[in-house]
């Protein structure tokens, strides 16, 4: 769907979409992304948990949302990465998060990750994230 890559603005923190360099739509800073390596993380429509957005915490800053049956591509340079996704649980009252560590390297330059919830009964709700092959993302 999206072959946007999404960052958070260095100068004003606003998380957006965009097709390359170019000028942060909130503030107008010129922002030049990490060429090294991509995580895409690909929210699968094939389990259950269809409505609530997740969210998305890189090194644990908030780069936005995914939502359902959605991908989405974050440039980053080489290094040491943990991703969590939280939704917020039936209540609405509080997060429930499911991390995953791995390292972006010229040898494993672009990350897959799929997630999901999947809903064994009511009020249980689970979030599961996942490495993933290239095969098993949504076709963008
Ligand atoms: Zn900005």
């Amino acid at each position: 769907m999206s072959k946007l890559l999404r960052f958070k603005c260095p100068n004003c923190g606003k998380v957006q979409d965009v097709q390359g360099d170019g000028p942060c739509w909130k503030c107008h800073t010129m922002v030049t992304l990490p060429p090294d390596g991509v995580i895409q993380i690909y929210r699968m429509s094939s389990c259950g948990g269809i409505g609530r957005s997740m969210e998305i915490f890189l090194n644990g800053i908030r780069l936005g949302i995914l939502k359902y049956d959605d991908t989405i591509r974050i440039p980053v340079p080489y290094g040491h990465y943990s991703v969590l996704m939280k939704f917020l649980d039936h209540k609405l009252s509080k997060y429930k998060g499911v991390g995953l560590e791995f390292d972006v390297t010229p040898y494993n330059r672009i990350v897959y990750l799929k997630a999901a919830r999947v809903i064994p009964g009511y009020g249980t709700n689970t979030t599961i994230l996942e490495p993933a092959t290239a095969e098993e993302m949504r076709p963008l």
